[in-house]
């Protein structure tokens, strides 16, 4: 397989886009379409790192592709640039604030446009790296909140539509504060990535996700799981904490315990994710009310 950035090049013309294409083939895999639903339908299939959009075009104009493409979520982020013969300030401002990185005008000149597409890639790079780390705890490699909030809202609209119970387990350190009163809180940091190393040795498939939901506090996602099911990983996951040593610099390997909420669910219609994240936190607390180191189900808490 390639490994290749693509290239969308959207051109009524067939001449236009061969005098494009034979330049930029060499850098890049081409993709072509003459016309604005070929080409909707070319950007979502291939996800291009960039398109070259003409705006003159039969039946849908480049202008319209472009918001067409801002308003779908798999294609808003492709960068978009216009090449066109629409050489004026008014088409070109339009371009521009419907949410091209830039235009271009013919005839055009192949280093420029060449330099200029150079530029919008590396610029869509630095963009998707911020993006990453953005969702990332920077302790333990783990997704943040931020990035759980992204996953969530998106498992949990594939398990309605495709009406599959989604698992999600809340998971607390017990007595963190005097672990780390204790130990001193840089051994409190090793401890919270030693927990992590834990949710991804104890999560084998790669649909899950285990994520720091805040300060002491974990999350864990598990699509297409059923109560037993979630109920069985949180177990596994309290059982390998207990079993875990994380010795401290004073060489003694204190107990170690945590306290879960799980939970499973086919989500309705009317309800809202936000209602079940609360719902599994409230049975973490009350895994914690019961004494802590144990799993609290909605069976338990009736
Ligand atoms: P409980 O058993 O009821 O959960 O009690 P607890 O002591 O674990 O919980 P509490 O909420 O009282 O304390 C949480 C502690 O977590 C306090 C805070 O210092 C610690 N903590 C939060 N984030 C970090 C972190 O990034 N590193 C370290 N070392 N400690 C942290
Ligand atoms: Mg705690
Ligand atoms: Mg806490």
């Amino acid at each position: 397989m390639s490994t290749n950035q693509k290239i969308l090049i959207v051109d009524d013309e067939k001449m236009n886009i061969m005098s494009l294409a034979q330049f930029l083939k060499p850098h890049y895999d081409i993709i072509v379409a003459t016309d604005g639903v070929t080409a909707l339908e070319a950007a979502v299939k291939h996800i291009p790192d960039i398109i070259l959009l003409d705006i003159l075009m039969p039946d849908m104009s480049g202008f319209e592709v472009l918001i067409k493409l801002k308003n779908a979520a798999e294609t808003m982020n492709i960068p978009v640039i216009f090449i066109t013969g629409l050489n004026n300030a008014t088409d070109e401002e339009k371009g521009l604030s419907l949410g091209a990185v830039d235009y271009i005008t013919k005839p055009f000149n192949q280093t420029i446009v060449k330099a200029r597409i150079k530029a919008q890639l590396k610029m869509a790079h630095y963009i998707k790296t911020i993006e990453k780390l953005c969702m990332l705890d920077a302790l333990t490699g783990l997704p943040n909140r931020r990035g759980f909030d992204t996953r969530i809202e998106a498992e949990w609209g594939r398990a309605f539509r495709e009406k599959k119970p989604l698992g999600l387990i809340m998971l607390d350190i017990d007595n963190f504060k005097i672990y780390n009163d204790t130990y001193g809180h840089p051994q409190g940091d090793n401890l919270l990535q030693a927990i992590a190393e834990i949710l991804n040795r104890t999560l084998n498939r790669s649909c899950d996700i285990a994520v720091r939901w805040g300060g002491e506090e974990f999350c864990i996602l598990l699509p297409d799981t059923d109560l037993t099911g979630t109920y069985n990983i949180a177990e596994q996951i309290r059982t390998n904490v207990m079993e875990t040593a994380v010795t401290c610099p004073t060489g003694k390997s204190p107990n170690l315990t945590v306290s879960l909420g799980a939970c499973s669910k086919i989500p309705g219609e009317n309800d809202l994710v936000t209602d079940y994240i609360s719902e599994v936190d409230k049975l973490m607390y009350a895994a914690k009310k019961r004494g802590k180191n144990n799993t609290c189900t909605p069976e338990d808490n009736k």
